[in-house]
């Protein structure tokens, strides 16, 4: 391919929580390493497996509110009642050097995201149905009866969102929906739109 300047874009996921977006995500950067997978910033404690600065950048609500007053996130949300957000400082370096950026957030954060950067493309992930879902919630084992009945709920009401995207998936198959995601960002950097038309038009 060409090698032609470009701005990179905003990649955005959003998936009822236990849909699988995020080993999706992880998958879709393990196969192409040129995309940066945005760390969010949340007031969550951590799951047992999960790592600081790796899963997500662990605060405190406080150290939360402090970066919203200072303006340092894109965009935020509150989410089952802990604070996600994603650092505007990350986000904004790496889409002026030309690099994708894919990102894991919730319906509100994808709308924020889109509204700073119009470039952005939005995919709905959609669990293979809700019994999958509460199995995949279920299995996690780290959250209590009364989260994943919150985290179900919710996911009834992020369903009723997929109109202000750009694309859909169903994840019942990891390695098809991983193929669905990389053909829609392949297509997506051949956006004409994306470029600067007298250089293409130099390359003959
Ligand atoms: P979890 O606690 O299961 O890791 O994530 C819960 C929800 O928060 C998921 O729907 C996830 O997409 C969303 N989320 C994670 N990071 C962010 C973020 O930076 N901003 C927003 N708006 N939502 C996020």
């Amino acid at each position: 391919m060409h090698n032609l300047s470009r701005q990179g874009f905003p990649i955005i996921l959003s998936a009822p929580s236990g849909a699988g977006k995020t080993s999706l995500c992880r998958k879709v950067v393990e196969r192409h390493p040129e995309i940066v997978y945005s760390i969010s910033v949340t007031s969550r404690p951590p799951r047992p497996n999960e790592k600081h600065g790796q899963d997500y950048h662990f605060v405190s609500a406080a150290d939360f509110e402090k970066m919203l007053e200072s303006d340092a996130l894109v965009e935020w949300a509150m989410v089952h009642d802990n604070y996600y957000g994603t650092p505007r400082k990350d986000i904004s370096g790496q889409l002026e050097q030309g690099r994708d950026v894919i990102m894991d957030i919730d319906t509100v954060g994808a709308r924020s995201v889109k509204k700073t950067y119009p470039q952005a493309i939005s995919i709905f992930v959609i669990p293979p149905s809700i019994e999958a879902l509460k199995q995949r919630l279920m299995s996690r084992a780290t959250d209590s009866d009364e989260v994943i009945s919150k985290r179900l709920n919710k996911a009834r009401l992020e369903m009723e969102q997929i109109g202000d995207f750009d694309y859909w998936l169903v994840n019942d198959d990891l390695n098809q929906a991983i193929d669905a995601v990389v053909a829609i960002i392949q297509a997506e950097r051949r956006r004409l739109s994306r470029y600067n038309k007298d250089e293409i038009i130099k390359i003959i």
